[in-house]
């Protein structure tokens, strides 16, 4: 699965990954984690910095919650310059989300956006417990998934955790630029669940309604 495909000159030449092989990357990262065979744990090895100090190339974008428990680079055992991360409790996509998201894919390519939610989410519960005034600006984006929830059979907090990640999957793949990168077969748009009771990210499937909850 990686990535790099020959030596012209003595230079390694490294193609990007299509979104297929980015996913499957982070998911064998995800099992590494798990079970403890990481392959990143020097992060500041001093080659690897020197070679992003004029550049980097994400293989991958996650729009994650900013809880301490949910760090992206950690949980997918990547190195620094792997995962373009943007972060913001409750993991949802507002007008500066998306411009850091419009940055990474049009600019960087990277080929795949993962929405990740995760298990016992505080700025969900808040809103499930309108006790969201000290945030109005992420309550307001996570109300529908909340709304969507209350009609479903199960875990309300789960539901509405993952109706949030489908709603904001969703709410991506209606932006120009992404449908764009997504008919050139450049990119892809997945959500997932982070359990943190035992560090599995579950991949969710996109329901046709977004309301609707689904699973791969
Ligand atoms: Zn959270």
């Amino acid at each position: 699965m990686i990535l790099i495909c020959g030596a012209l000159f003595g230079e390694e030449i490294i193609k990007r990954p299509t979104p297929q092989e980015a996913l499957h990357k982070l998911i064998a990262g995800n099992i590494r984690a798990i079970e403890d065979q990481i392959e990143h744990p020097n992060h500041f090895k001093e080659s690897k910095l020197l070679a992003l100090v004029n550049k980097q190339e994400p293989f991958a974008v996650i729009v994650a919650c900013s809880d301490s428990r949910v760090s992206p680079e950690i949980l997918f055992d990547q190195g620094i310059g792997d995962l373009f991360v943007v972060r913001i409790a409750g993991n949802v996509v507002g007008l500066i989300e998306l411009e850091s998201i419009h940055y990474a894919v049009t600019q960087l390519k990277a080929p795949i956006i993962v929405v990740m939610g995760h298990e016992n989410c505080g700025a969900i519960q808040a809103v499930l417990k309108n006790q969201d005034q000290t945030m109005p600006e992420i309550g307001a984006l996570i109300r529908p998934a909340v709304e969507c929830a209350k009609g479903e059979k199960g875990d309300l907090l789960q539901n509405a955790i993952e109706a949030n990640v489908n709603l904001v999957v969703h709410q991506l793949k209606e932006m120009d630029f992404i449908k764009k990168a997504m008919q050139a077969g450049d990119l892809e748009v997945v959500g997932s669940y982070y359990q943190l009771q035992n560090g599995v990210v579950r991949l969710l499937m996109e329901p046709s309604n977004p309301c609707v909850k689904g699973e791969l």
